[in-house]
């Protein structure tokens, strides 16, 4: 099983002629309000990936509806505290006819994770289970070193990426997963030969999987690497294309599939994700990524 600690965003969108200027109030044509954050995505894409996951994080109590569309999509949410004091980890995102957008974030109930939360959804974790982390929750640098002290494997995806994560105990996470823009902020290196001897040399213990967008990912370890390039594809919002990577990687990997197959599995999944709008509704199912893989 993986256990996500991560973050639940209810993301509002709102279509608006143009950005709201100082001193303005604009209308807006339509209103959505879409399940969002990295960490809600990345447990939904393991569960549709068939991977037993269990969310571990908090939400307003006035949005149980959003915790509903987690379980339906599969995710155990049994873990997932409601708190009737703190409004709910939010986005309010203005979007233009050109498809421009601007966000305010706001970290509400998923700043609120306690220790006894960590400890009692670590209690019940196994030998050989994961834990998996986003940078969008607190208390990152606890839930590392209680994972590593109960022997789990730990997968952390340091996103959005801040200053403070170069401080967190990186040696021992089982494997780190960046992006480009991540992996620059990370080991101030500017190109991709650079990035990996850095991490190679600073975390040698430690898989990474570095994924560049439309041109792939690269799978790395002290001594072994492999490149998967990514699918051609007509692009429509890459929105959570890292997210659905991670989620089908990850299950991929755990089912004990080799690394080439893990990633080609991932690729075509963070495919198709990226050939529809949105976020978690983005996301593919198995059916369809081994029907893209036979096409
Ligand atoms: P993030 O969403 O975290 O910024 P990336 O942009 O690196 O992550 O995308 C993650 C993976 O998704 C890539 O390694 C690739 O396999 C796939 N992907 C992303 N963008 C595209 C694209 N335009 N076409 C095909 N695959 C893509």
């Amino acid at each position: 099983a993986v256990f996500n600690f991560g973050s639940i965003n209810i993301d509002h969108v709102y279509s608006v002629p143009h950005f709201v200027q100082p001193g303005e109030t604009l209308s807006s044509s339509s209103y959505q309000s879409i399940l969002g954050g990295k960490g809600a995505n990345q447990s939904v894409a393991l569960a549709k990936a068939n991977n037993n996951v269990f969310h571990v994080g908090a939400i307003g109590s006035s949005d149980s509806g959003f915790i509903e569309q987690m379980k339906e999509a599969g995710v155990n949410c049994e873990f997932i505290r409601e708190m009737s004091d703190v409004a709910s980890g939010h986005a309010i995102i203005q979007v233009t006819p050109d498809a421009e957008n601007n966000i305010i974030l706001f970290g509400g109930a998923n700043q609120c994770i306690s220790d006894d939360h960590i400890a009692s959804a670590l209690a019940t974790a196994k030998p050989n289970d994961w834990v998996l982390l986003q940078n969008e929750t607190n208390a990152i640098d606890k839930i590392i070193t209680e994972a590593h002290k109960r022997q789990l494997h730990i997968a952390f995806n340091p996103a959005p990426m801040t200053e403070s994560v170069k401080q967190l105990p990186l040696d021992k996470l089982t494997l780190l997963v960046v992006n480009e823009v991540e992996a620059e902020q990370l080991t101030g290196e500017n190109d991709v030969e650079a990035i990996k001897r850095s991490l190679k040399s600073n975390y040698p213990n430690t898989k990474v999987l570095l994924t560049l967008g439309k041109a792939g990912v690269w799978f790395f370890e002290a001594d072994n690497e492999e490149f998967c390039a990514a699918f051609k594809v007509k692009a429509v919002d890459t929105t959570a294309a890292g997210d659905t990577f991670i989620g089908f990687f990850l299950a991929a990997y755990q089912a004990n599939k080799s690394i080439a197959e893990a990633l080609k599995y991932a690729c075509a999944a963070s495919a198709l994700a990226v050939m529809k709008a949105g976020a978690a509704p983005s996301i593919p199912s198995v059916d369809e990524v081994i029907a893209f893989l036979q096409t």
